[in-house]
């Protein structure tokens, strides 16, 4: 008879199972852990972190996704809220502390709750809830941006930027920003911040740093007998290489006689003279190749003067494709006027010592670069994160047209509005709808204690201006006091907020409803394995790829 005896074992020998409470609780801690990791970054007055890695490359950031990506995180629930700030700097590039650190609160609270015997099911059904209506609220508090308010993108932009590297040249690093996104905007109001170009050199300062209304490209021209300096530029893009053609299938020439040799190199020679008196004859007098150039076509490129660069990244062409409204020409055969695209200048300068390609002076642009500076490496890297963080809200706002205030204001307002909402709700679910609202004062409190502030002063005096109606007032980190931070000029994109608070509320409901963790023992790898066997991190490579043992 089964039921005594011999147990039944339905899993691989060395899987762990962890069940119910435990599971919970594990799960819960592990994330906890990680927003608590980034925590201490958040606010203008964040601090940042410095990150090591096994070769002993050093990062230094206040970027939360920054963070969670250099960090080697294991823990299956821990994993999950990385994934938080992953989608967070995907959909909107700024946020990704707050959607963390939302994350974290969220299940701390779940937890108090838990521990009240209130049902995972209902917490999970109470957060939706609560998410949903704060979706809604939040559009409510939101306020239109007129297209091409410059003043509010900018302060968009330097509400990103605060407590990043950036501070000392915030104004200048800002209006740049502003410029680059309003530039590449199509026609249609949308915008991809791809075609900002951002390229970083080590030197001089941060306020070296400047906007090409058009391209920089990090090469030099083929041949020093080219110009250096080409006005009205007609500008070939060409995908395709100048070059003898190598024959497709194995052939030997077998030559002889040394008049057989000549024949044959003065062949070469003329195959390669007409490819170039073809790009000549388009009236081309600059061309960017994405393959190579030979010797003998850079020389006679030389002597007709025209300006050639080979092994452009595709990424290049195709923002120079934008910049200067030239096609991408894919076979010698295609080459023709039609085709050239435009430049007012293309120079080659030295920046900070090496030479870098400027196509300047283009009409109407769909791509620019902006060049930054800064006196060293780790200076430059943290300013780019800041750069592409600012480049990104600017974007979103352009197209999504609604702002928030930040400091904190919306976070306070929606944890007033959903303890209302809750009331009205009632049962179970109401607590749960409760947590979350006060789950989400953890922004401005932590933005206080960032500061070296009295975190529960500040909370009450938040709270105080929003029930007399001063929607927009947040913590002004600086003079320890609650202001209207719209006035101040501290305002975010509404998709930040709206992103945040529905991923994190979604991994929160996520980890909550887990009740039941059955991981398999790590595989010990053959000699030689590569370390990622690729989709097999997640939890463990459960029941994955037998016979590999
Ligand atoms: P995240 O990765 O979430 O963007 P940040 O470190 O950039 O983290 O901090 C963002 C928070 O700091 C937001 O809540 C924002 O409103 C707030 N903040 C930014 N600038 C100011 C400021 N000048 N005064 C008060 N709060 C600010
Ligand atoms: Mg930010």
């Amino acid at each position: 008879m089964s039921g005594q005896g011999q147990p039944i074992f339905i899993l691989r020998e060395g899987t762990s199972r962890t069940r119910g409470r435990d599971a919970q609780g594990n799960n819960i801690a592990a994330a906890k852990a990680v927003a608590a990791a980034v925590r201490t970054t958040l606010g203008p007055k964040g601090m940042d972190k410095m990150l090591v890695d096994t070769i002993g490359d050093v990062v230094i950031t206040n970027d939360g996704v920054t963070i969670l990506k250099e960090m080697d995180i294991e823990h299956p629930a821990a994993k999950m809220m990385v994934e938080i700030a992953k989608t967070q700097d995907d959909e909107v590039g700024d946020g990704t502390t707050t959607a963390v650190v939302v994350g974290g609160e969220l299940l701390k609270k779940a937890e108090d709750l838990l521990e009240q015997d209130v049902h995972p099911t209902v917490i999970a059904q109470g957060y939706r809830q609560a998410a949903q209506k704060a979706q809604e609220i939040l559009r409510d508090i939101a306020f239109d941006v007129k297209p091409g308010d410059i003043d509010i993108l900018t302060r968009i932009a330097e509400t990103a930027m605060t407590g990043k590297g950036a501070e000392v040249s915030k104004e200048k690093l800002c209006d740049l920003i502003v410029k680059a996104i309003t530039m590449i905007t199509d026609e249609d109001g949308t915008v991809d911040t791809e075609n900002v170009k951002v390229e970083k050199k080590v030197g001089g300062s941060i306020e070296d740093s400047e906007i090409i209304e058009g391209m920089i490209i990090d090469k030099e021209r083929v041949h020093p007998g080219m110009p250096k300096l080409v006005k009205d530029a007609k500008i070939l893009l060409l995908n395709a290489a100048i070059e003898f053609k190598k024959t497709e299938v194995d052939a030997e020439i077998s030559i002889t006689s040394p008049d057989q040799l000549q024949m044959f190199l003065d062949e070469e020679e003329k195959m390669i003279k007409a490819i170039v008196n073809k790009v000549i004859a388009s009236g081309a007098n600059v061309v960017f190749c994405q393959k190579g150039i030979d010797d003998i076509a850079q020389h006679y490129l030389a002597k007709a003067g025209i300006f050639a660069v080979r092994r452009v990244k595709k990424s290049d062409m195709e923002k120079l494709a934008r910049a200067t409204g030239a096609a991408l020409v894919s076979s010698i055969d295609a080459i023709s006027s039609e085709e050239l695209g435009k430049a007012g200048k293309i120079e080659e300068r030295k920046v900070s010592g090496e030479e870098m390609i400027f196509v300047e002076e283009c009409l109407n642009p769909k791509a620019v670069s902006i060049i930054i500076k800064g006196g060293t490496d780790h200076v430059v890297d943290e300013l780019e994160r800041a750069i592409e963080d600012a480049l990104r809200v600017v974007a979103v706002v352009v197209e999504d047209k609604k702002v928030v205030a930040g400091g904190g204001a919306p976070e306070i307002e929606l944890s007033l509005r959903l303890r209302d909402y809750a009331s009205s709700v009632g049962g179970r679910a109401q607590l749960a709808i409760e947590a979350f609202a006060s789950a989400l004062e953890i922004i401005p409190r932590t933005l206080a204690e960032n500061a070296g502030l009295d975190p529960i002063d500040m909370l009450v005096e938040l709270r105080a201006a929003h029930e007399q109606g001063h929607k927009t007032y947040g913590l002004d980190v600086y003079q320890a006091k609650a202001t209207d931070m719209k006035a101040a000029g501290v305002v975010e994109p509404l998709r930040v907020k709206t992103q945040a608070i529905s991923s994190a509320a979604e991994v929160a409901v996520m980890i909550l409803r887990i009740d039941d963790v059955i991981a398999a023992s790590k595989m010990s790898r053959p000699e030689g394995m590569p370390d990622d066997m690729g989709g097999m991190g997640g939890m463990g490579g459960m029941g994955g790829m037998p016979g590999m043992m």
